[in-house]
């Protein structure tokens, strides 16, 4: 067994043999520009991108219910989910706003959301931000709720990056689809994991990035639907027109080709895959919590993320517990900003407490978790805990029986 170990596959994952392999052609062999019309060069570059659109359109349903074939061009081409999200929101933003200026999103979103919502607040837009439950959920009736007759879109990703909680998109997707709204998922961590599919959840745009799984980084797609209804959006890009007209500039081939492939990867193989990781993940989490008191799991039990644990150790920091625990690489719930520690905005938004906040580890299973990585990572966690918490004089009132909430604490 190798050391580190890599548990983070939320943030990125590495890149499959197999998909390096479909790329390499085209760095240098088939090296053609995709937009090049007059010779064999741009022919071969535009088929392998013709196709690839056709792969990855096949993962996500985006199929014509009438004949059943891949809706290749549905997929716009772009440099990753951050483009992907801007695209789909800036653009039915600006497009629609003759027709309302509402949009409602999630406090759980990813930043590339969130942060592109409240851009369009400076602009004028409205933007409600809904709450979640306890697990991180977004109620169907809520979404209800907040509509109006000037709301345009709404945005709810399939599944969180932080606590791996799955959304309701379908339900969401019947309620958007009969009130003539549109609306958009952030579906990166979601795809090929858990079920999604754009034509049984009525889903009119959707975002994907291929280096979330197994692809390379710096491209992904937005998922334009082109009937019922067809959606339009004003490009964020201006330039050659390429991407019918939606995004300018030269396709990224060899990453086209090889998240396409990615895509296949994950078709034919996800599924078996998902039910592996997520018995090694009830595995880890069995041994922790039965090793460990007083851990807690952030996001909901069964609606999640198969790769996604992500547990607050009460009484242990998450940053102490990333050093003690270096020789593994995962995520804490806390945000390192420039001074400060702030615990996580999509666990604050759960209503978990700070200090519980402050003592979660997100840990991220993926393709190459070996079970013997597993045994390695348990073990390690359940010393370093154990150790930490014996310096802690906290966890000693704890044990002790006191209740920490109702002590006086001297002011100093
Ligand atoms: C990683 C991620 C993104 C950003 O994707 P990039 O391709 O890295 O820009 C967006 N949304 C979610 C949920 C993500 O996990």
């Amino acid at each position: 067994m190798k050391l580190p170990i890599y548990m983070d596959y939320h943030a990125t994952t590495p890149v499959d043999p197999r998909v390096i392999e479909a790329m390499l052609p085209y760095f240098n062999e088939k090296f053609g520009n995709a937009a090049s019309r007059s010779h064999a060069f741009g022919w071969t570059a535009e088929e392998a991108v013709e196709r690839s659109r056709e792969e990855i359109a096949k993962l996500i349903g985006a199929v014509d219910e009438k004949s059943g074939q891949a809706d290749g061009k549905s997929i716009i081409f772009t440099s990753g989910a951050t483009e992907a999200d801007n695209l789909a929101i800036k653009g039915v933003a600006e497009f629609y706003k003759e027709k309302g200026n509402h949009v409602i999103t999630t406090k759980i979103e990813h930043k590339a959301v969130l942060d592109t919502c409240k851009r369009l607040e400076k602009e004028g837009f409205q933007v409600t931000y809904l709450d979640v439950d306890k697990f991180g959920m977004v109620s169907p009736e809520h979404v209800a709720a907040a509509l109006t007759d000037k709301t345009i879109l709404v945005s709810v990703m399939l599944a969180n990056n932080e606590v791996g909680t799955v959304q309701p998109i379908a339900e969401i997707g019947k309620l958007t689809r009969s009130k003539g709204v549109l609306l958009h998922c952030d579906a990166v961590q979601g795809i090929g994991k858990v079920p999604f599919d754009v034509n049984a959840m009525n889903v009119d745009l959707a975002s994907i990035t291929a280096h979330k799984m197994y692809g390379p980084k710096g491209i992904g797609a937005l998922y334009v639907r082109r009937s019922k209804p067809r959606v339009r959006l004003t490009s964020q890009m201006d330039g050659g027109g390429h991407e019918r007209g939606l995004r300018s500039g030269t396709l990224n081939v060899p990453g086209i080709v090889g998240f396409a492939k990615a895509a296949e990867i994950m078709r034919l193989e996800g599924k078996a895959e998902s039910e592996r990781i997520l018995a090694q993940r009830e595995a880890l989490r069995r041994k922790l919590t039965s090793k460990l008191d007083e851990v807690h799991l952030n996001g909901h039990p069964e609606k999640r993320l198969p790769g996604n644990l992500n547990l607050s150790f009460a009484f242990v920091e998450g940053e102490a517990m990333i050093m003690a625990i270096k020789d593994v690489a995962v995520s804490s719930g806390s945000a390192c900003t420039s001074a400060s520690l702030e615990p996580s905005y999509v666990l604050r938004a759960m209503g978990v407490g700070e200090e519980a906040a402050h003592s979660s580890i997100r840990f991220g299973l993926g393709r190459w978790t070996t079970d013997e990585e597993l045994d390695f990572v348990a073990n390690l966690v359940i010393d370093k805990v154990n150790k930490l918490r014996e310096m802690s004089p906290l966890w000693e009132m704890h044990k002790e029986g006191i209740d920490l909430s109702q002590v006086q604490w001297a002011a100093h």
